[in-house]
């Protein structure tokens, strides 16, 4: 009788040893998953004043399980008390990348994401952080995503921010909204890693039907705009007002694809072309 009990019990546990393992199996598999999704997401932060912010930012990104830490001109950098405060992320402080430019550090991300405390006066699509991880983590199964943190001191500037496909903030005690820069890292960073072992935990989403455009060639196509929005005489460069800071918030909204502004670089070609042959004089 106990016999067959111990031979039931063995089994049982035998059952659930092979269960756990095969838990832990699929767990692993899991957080694989999810950690290259992560690996498409940089942490963008924008002259930032003091290294030990940067130092503890490497921290909180590698405790989620984010590595690309992207600068840009930064005040002290490297500097002994980022590697102090990165403690076990030295590797995450190391391979940082440091740009002179926000474009630069931008240019290859398809989705810009600006990560800031204080509403703005021009109304920019804005997330919650918890939306923010999951559209962020949605992107980055099959683009590079940045997210961008403004400076210690003044934040994001009005440019940076034209810069940016929408706007997230923490939604922190509005009597007090505004974390620390390194403590704002830790909160997306979680966001981020709970949002793809979420997306992980089931199916992976289907392709997106588009990819939308990276930074760079977006600028390229304001620029061509501007310059053709002048040629025809609709912007005034000595007068330009809010002009092409609204049309980037409507085209930054629409998040066009390369072959959509493929479209809009051709249209705006056709117009310069008509501009020049209506300029030639007839003979
Ligand atoms: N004095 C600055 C705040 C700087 S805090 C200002 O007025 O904007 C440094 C950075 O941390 C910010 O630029 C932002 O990226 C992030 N941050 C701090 N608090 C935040 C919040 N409640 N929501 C979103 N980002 C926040």
């Amino acid at each position: 009788m106990s016999g067959c009990a111990d031979a039931n019990r063995a089994c049982i546990l035998a059952g659930a040893e092979r269960k756990t393992t095969r838990t832990f199996a699929a767990q692993r598999g899991r957080q694989n998953l999810a950690l290259e999704i992560l690996s498409n997401i940089r942490i963008v932060l924008i002259h930032t004043t003091h290294p030990g912010n940067i130092g503890a930012a490497a921290r909180a990104m590698k405790t989620m399980g984010l590595a690309q830490l992207r600068l840009v001109t930064p005040k002290y950098f490297p500097h002994a008390e980022a590697t102090a405060r990165a403690a076990g992320a030295a590797n995450v402080l190391d391979n940082a990348q440091v740009y002179t430019t926000f474009a630069q550090a931008v240019a290859d991300c398809s989705l810009v994401l600006g990560v800031s405390a204080r509403s703005r006066t021009i109304a920019w699509p804005q997330w919650d952080a918890r939306a923010a991880g999951r559209h962020s983590v949605n992107a980055a199964q099959h683009a590079q995503v940045a997210l961008v943190f403004g400076s210690e001191r003044v934040g994001l500037s009005n440019d940076d921010i034209d810069r940016c496909h929408g706007l997230v903030q923490i939604p922190a005690n509005p009597e007090y909204a505004s974390l620390n820069l390194a403590a704002a890292v830790q909160v997306l960073a979680y966001e981020l890693r709970m949002a793809a072992l979420e997306m992980t935990d089931v199916e992976k989403a289907a392709e997106p039907e588009s990819i939308p455009a990276n930074a760079q060639d977006l600028e390229r196509f304001y620029e061509h705009l501007r310059q053709t929005l002048v040629y025809v005489g609709f912007l005034d460069p000595e007068n330009p007002r809010q002009l092409m800071r609204r049309v980037r918030r409507l085209f930054n909204r629409a998040l066009p694809d390369t072959m959509e502004l493929n479209i809009l670089r051709g249209i705006l070609a056709a117009v310069d072309a008509k501009n020049v042959k209506s300029r030639i004089p007839h003979t």
